[in-house]
């Protein structure tokens, strides 16, 4: 800071210095002045410069303590610099040429020129304090915590850069306050439903524990059919519990994929093996569609099961006995919703369909969020979770992929998700 205002001095006495060699260069040259003179001239030019400087900065010294309001050091400002220069007309006048009828005339024009410059220094200083009283009053209300406040953006200036950044930062502050609300409710919801779900089975373990214990219960098939129940409930809560470790890792960005190169025909077949009996239980047809020769997909197979087991099970659920679930793969290019699917055979495709009861409008959007349920007590009752989807989502995301479902009402359900070909 000193290093600049030292620099202004400097600038400021050489600038005096080329003036008064410019003033006497003319009086020489062009009025012909006589050497007496040219004396006074250089007497009179060195001393209202030293007070005009003298003046000039002990106003710039007094706007830069910034004293007052803005508007007011501006106008003062203006004042100051009008009157030195009056001040320094009137004496020349005076010393020099003019003659005493010529004289007054001067003034009052000198001083209308004045008046009128004041004038417009003032109103253009009265507009940019309001301004920048607009700016103030904005960064207090944002400090206060209203995200809504906004300044009036009004030209192309530095004032109307900085308005225009100053609301870019409101909306940006606005934006983070909403998303952090959105999550702080989701954090919420998360525990009740976590909570709620531990809740349940514990309960009805509690209940059925207490009963076997007090020998409320000593009927022996009675008994059989509470230990039954007890190590159901007990495997609802190991899986819950599985689940939201698994989730939990997936939200967290830690979730261990350890990559290999997997045909995934095969791994579609395992797991439509593995679900076999409990389609036949239901008397659903359990198909596998695959596409032959599609090449090894880069995947972590325990991982990508899961989600094949996750899909196909909720199709197994969701459909009625005589219906049919179908698991199709092939090699695309196109038509996959994903930008980077430039070229042609860049994804695997692999689809669940059933010819179950569907999902309504209403849930379709909400189908991947955590402990999304559409029919929340018969979901419940047939033992989801309501992770099963959202941890589809996670693994097939973190293989860069994206899963998506289709669903009419009464006709079923069509889940579709794609991995790249390639590692991205
Ligand atoms: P859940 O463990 O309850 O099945 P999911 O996340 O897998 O949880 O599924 C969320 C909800 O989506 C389910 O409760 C169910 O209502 C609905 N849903 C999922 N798949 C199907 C399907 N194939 N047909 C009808 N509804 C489905």
């Amino acid at each position: 800071m000193a290093v600049i205002r030292g620099r202004g001095q400097v600038s400021a006495s050489l600038s005096g210095l080329i003036i008064i060699a410019l003033v006497l260069m003319l009086a020489i040259g062009w009025i012909g002045a006589p050497g007496q003179q040219l004396t006074e001239l250089v007497m009179y030019l060195l001393t209202a410069g030293v007070l005009s400087l003298g003046v000039g900065a002990a106003g710039v010294f007094w706007l830069r303590r910034g004293s007052g309001r803005l508007w007011l050091q501006m106008t003062v400002t203006y004042a100051l610099g009008i009157g030195i220069a009056l001040f320094n007309v009137f004496l020349t006048v005076q010393l020099m040429f003019i003659s005493s009828r010529e004289f007054p005339l001067l003034v009052l024009l000198l001083l209308f020129a004045g008046v009128v410059s004041l004038g417009l220094g003032m109103s253009l200083a009265r507009t940019i304090g309001q301004r920048v009283t607009a700016l103030h009053v904005g960064a207090r209300a944002l400090a206060a915590g209203d995200l809504s406040a906004r300044v009036p953006v009004t030209g192309r200036d530095e004032l109307s850069d900085l308005a225009r950044e100053f609301n870019q930062m409101a909306e940006q502050l606005a934006a983070s306050a909403t998303e952090r609300n959105r999550q702080e409710a989701a954090r919420r919801d998360l525990i009740t439903a976590v909570s709620h779900d531990l809740r349940t089975p514990l309960s009805a373990l509690r209940a059925m524990v207490e009963a076997l214990v007090d020998g409320i219960v000593d009927d022996p098939a009675t008994v059989v059919r509470y230990v039954a129940t007890m190590r159901s409930q007990i495997d609802h809560l190991g899986v819950l519990i599985d689940d939201l470790f698994e989730l939990s890792q997936i939200n967290a960005g830690a979730l261990d994929l350890e990559l290999q190169r997997v045909a995934i025909g095969d791994l579609l077949s395992d797991v439509v093996i593995g679900l076999q009996a409990q389609a036949t239980a239901k008397s659903i047809a359990l198909e596998a569609a695959i596409m032959p020769d599609i090449a090894p997909v880069p995947v972590a197979p325990r991982k990508i099961e899961r989600v094949v087991y996750n899909l196909i099970a909720n199709a197994i659920r969701h459909t009625p006995g005589g219906g049919a679930v179908t698991i199709s793969a092939q090699e695309v290019g196109d038509g996959v919703p994903t930008e980077s699917a430039a070229t042609a055979n860049d994804w695997v495709l692999i689809e669940v369909a059933d010819t179950g009861e569907g999902i309504g409008p209403e849930d379709l959007p909400h189908i991947f969020d955590r402990f999304y349920r559409s029919e929340k007590s018969r979901s419940r009752a047939t033992g989801g979770s309501g992770l099963g989807l959202a941890i589809a989502r996670g693994i097939v995301e973190a293989h860069g992929g994206k899963i998506w479902i289709e669903s009419a009402v009464g006709q079923g359900t069509c889940v579709r998700f794609c991995l790249p070909r390639e590692r991205r």
